[in-house]
């Protein structure tokens, strides 16, 4: 191996992957019984850059040669930038290499398209392979599937890899028909239904057989591109809700668009999407997938923007003042986890700690709740901090101002020298 050429393809297409946000690796048992290297599990792989992209994968494209001119990507064929494509055998040796020196846990492998779907996904699929059965390796592989691949190539996939993702890309079909006209929703949903399926049939498989091979055991995501076309939250959310549902997936990832690219379909250079909209729509997710919330009650036609002032469950709270005080030492788990301020694991623990007597401010601070949000919309077992006849505006100002002098609190003091 050229060590100087390979450093240089590694920054090439190491710089070309972190646009795809979509490689968090929770949800794979993987052991290693096999005495072979690596060993994945829940939780590994968790560390994140300073702006929250995950960096503890080997993340890679295989090459940034494409033959699609998709105008938000920095590979569209179009555009004049340095090229590269790995072998399949570099990948092999260099997720190896990195392992065995701890520098990762395991690898997000994507790609370009070179000639086509199938002939991409076939080398995609032999990365995978070939750490799996000659080095086996039992790190965390994540592999984007090649919109338009072949079922067959995408059933030797899931054999080989924990987890492989579909992007959408945009979150409505128009926005992909306008920015991607090479590309058809088509090609992503087919392999996302056939995905679905085979984990499905290989589960009950398992159940039957213990030696029956694992099949894709962390599932399948997918990320959509947020700001690069028009659409509102409403539809993002309400795209991601349709993909939740109809095609058992495990993660969408919102990923801000980021203007590298002059075209005039796309929003101007030297705006970029907040940060802040992409954690609100996490946040959304969130309360769709663990908190009971439906998405008609997070963003709807009177209100088709998430409020980036505050976050989504205490903006339908203040929306929904009547639904308030709850008793909190009596209400039912579902109730309670629609209070601002109380997480899932919180709700819990008030539930089962209510049965040894009634809970006051003291032993809900103890929870861990955030007595600063809840108090306006709980009752409990004293009198301080009750809601009185505070609007819900009045709330959102209240916690606002609380928040910013909590801020200002905690600045760090070399601000106060100038
Ligand atoms: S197909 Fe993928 S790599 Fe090619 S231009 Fe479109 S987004 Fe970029």
């Amino acid at each position: 191996m050229n060590a100087e050429r390979i450093t240089e393809k590694l920054n090439i297409l190491a710089d070309a992957a972190k646009y795809d946000v979509s490689c968090s690796s929770s949800g794979s048992k993987r052991k290693n019984d096999n005495k072979g290297l690596g060993n994945a599990s829940n939780g590994i792989c968790h560390s994140y850059t300073e702006d929250g992209r995950c960096v503890s994968l080997l993340k890679i494209l295989l090459t940034n040669h494409c033959i699609f001119d998709c105008a938000y990507c920095v590979s569209r064929k179009n555009n004049d930038i340095q090229r590269a494509a790995f072998t399949v055998q570099e990948v092999v040796d260099l997720t190896i290499n990195f392992y065995r020196r701890n520098y990762i846990e395991g690898l997000f492998l994507s790609s370009g398209i070179f000639k086509d779907a199938d002939f991409t996904m076939a080398r995609l699929v032999r990365v995978a392979k070939k750490l799996r059965t000659e080095h086996k390796f039992n790190g965390y592989i994540h592999l984007k599937s090649i919109p338009g691949a072949s079922d067959e190539l995408m059933r030797e996939a899931g054999l080989y890899a924990d987890r492989l993702s579909v992007n959408l890309e945009m979150p409505t079909e128009a926005g992909l028909k306008l920015l991607a006209p090479d590309k058809n929703r088509q090609d992503m949903i087919d392999p996302m239904r056939f995905l679905k399926n085979e984990i499905i049939l290989r589960k009950e498989e398992k159940k039957l057989f213990k030696k029956a091979p694992m099949f894709a055991p962390a599932g399948q995501s997918t990320q959509v591109i947020i700001g690069a076309t028009p659409e509102t939250d409403q539809q993002v959310l309400q795209s991601a809700n349709h993909f939740y549902k109809n095609f058992n997936l495990k993660r969408v990832y919102y990923s801000g668009y980021v203007p590298v690219l002059a075209d005039k379909r796309l929003p101007a250079l030297n705006t970029t999407v907040p940060m802040v909209r992409e954690n609100r729509l996490y946040q959304a997710d969130w309360l769709m997938r663990f908190y009971g919330f439906h998405v008609n009650e997070i963003v709807n036609d009177g209100q088709p923007l998430l409020d980036l002032d505050i976050d989504p469950k205490l903006s339908w709270a203040i929306r929904n003042m009547q639904a308030f005080p709850i008793d909190i030492n009596k209400a039912d788990l579902q109730v309670i986890l629609r209070v601002p301020g109380i997480g899932v694991m919180s709700a819990q623990k008030i539930v089962s700690a209510r049965k040894h007597g009634k809970l006051n401010w003291d032993q809900l601070k103890k929870i861990g709740i955030s007595v600063n949000r809840a108090r306006y919309f709980i009752i409990c077992n004293s009198n301080e901090f009750e809601r009185r006849d505070l609007t819900g505006n009045n709330i959102k100002q209240f916690i606002l101002a609380e928040s910013q002098s909590k801020y200002l609190k905690n600045k760090p003091n070399q601000l106060n020298l100038f």
